[in-house]
């Protein structure tokens, strides 16, 4: 059993590695500074003897040397996140994002940690293949439209991940996590389905953006996090970059009907501008699918829920929270 810290662990997908890596029997420090992320998305686990809970921010150099020490497995998810939040404050998704990862790949460097870091598919950008391979092109665009810092910032610490494990021999795996989905995400920073979920339930309408034909594929965060940890039990996995998500696409306006379906038949769409969401210098990815060949030739299988199964999940947890203590 490994010694494990999680920054972002409070976060929606950290929380449930957190609780995923408890059950297996690890020890887990989570850093976290309750930005994006919740103290009570640790409730089913707050009273763990072998869980510690650290407030505090990865942008504190002098905080990291502290969490890292005694420490064998890093998993570092803490991140700017978002739709909206990158699109409200770009400054905050680079500072965030790309020197405090430095920093600690260079301690697992030092420390010989083994490494998870959390990318994105959002590194692809807008490249129009219909589905995306780890090894094709990276198609941002232009610097003058602030949603494309995220994904620049995350390819950054995908070449710095990958050159210390050239260089230095760091044993480091690369998750590109594509929609990841489930209890306890929260619609505030632009997620699309708890924002569909929260509309549907307050009766309408559901808001979805543009035409609604963009897609996307939504992956559930417990089969996300077992795939992570698979990975990191993985030696082929080692040095390399994995897209892990969900691989069966539905076009937004589809997804919006779904939800609709099942939480409340009458509630209505309504049809919204990019520019009257996000203002007007905002590019949306239109389409966005991930092949999952690599992740499934390495650990012999790949997410798999179908949506509706997630959906029913998903609902069922707002409704209860919806009724419980904390409605
Ligand atoms: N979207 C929408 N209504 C919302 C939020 C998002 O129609 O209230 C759309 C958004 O334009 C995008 C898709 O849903 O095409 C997924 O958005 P999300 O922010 O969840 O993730 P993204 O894939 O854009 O990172």
């Amino acid at each position: 059993m490994a010694h494990c810290l999680v920054t972002g662990g409070a976060g929606f997908i950290g929380s449930h590695l957190t609780e995923r890596l408890l059950a297996q029997g690890h020890e887990v420090s989570v850093l976290d500074d309750l930005s994006t992320g919740r103290e009570e998305n640790l409730n089913a686990v707050r009273d763990h003897p072998h869980l510690t809970v650290k407030t505090g921010s990865i942008t504190d150099p002098v905080l990291l040397a502290e969490a890292v020490r005694g420490v064998e497995v890093i998993y570092h998810l803490a991140a700017a996140v978002g739709v909206r939040l990158v699109a409200d404050d770009p400054v905050r998704t680079i500072e965030t994002n790309i020197y405090p990862t430095e920093v600690l790949l260079r301690l697992a460097v030092q420390g010989k940690q083994k490494f998870f870091l959390a990318s994105t598919s959002e590194v692809f950008g807008k490249n129009p293949k219909e589905r995306w391979t780890e090894e094709d092109d990276l198609q941002l665009g232009a610097t003058s439209h602030p949603r494309w810092a995220y994904g620049c910032s995350k390819a950054i610490d995908e070449f710095l991940a990958l050159a210390y494990h050239r260089k230095y021999g760091l044993e480091v795996v690369v998750g590109r996590f594509f929609n990841v989905v489930g209890p306890r995400q929260v619609g505030h920073y632009g997620m699309v389905i708890p924002r569909f979920v929260d509309q549907a339930l307050l009766g309408g309408p559901i808001v979805v953006y543009d035409d609604g034909q963009q897609v996307r594929c939504f992956g559930h965060v417990r089969e996300v996090v077992d795939a992570v940890s698979r990975l990191m039990e993985t030696p082929a996995a080692v040095g390399r970059v994995f897209n892990i998500g969900s691989d069966q696409p539905v076009t937004i306006r589809d997804l919006a009907l779904k939800i609709a379906a099942r939480v409340n038949p009458q509630v209505e769409l309504k049809f919204l501008p990019y520019a009257e969401a996000y203002g007007n210098d905002f590019e949306d990815v239109r389409r966005r699918v991930p092949d999952l060949s690599r992740l499934q030739a390495t650990l012999g299988l790949k997410p798999c829920m179908p949506l509706e199964d997630i959906l029913d999940d998903i609902i069922r947890h707002k409704r209860a929270g919806l009724s419980g203590p904390q409605g």
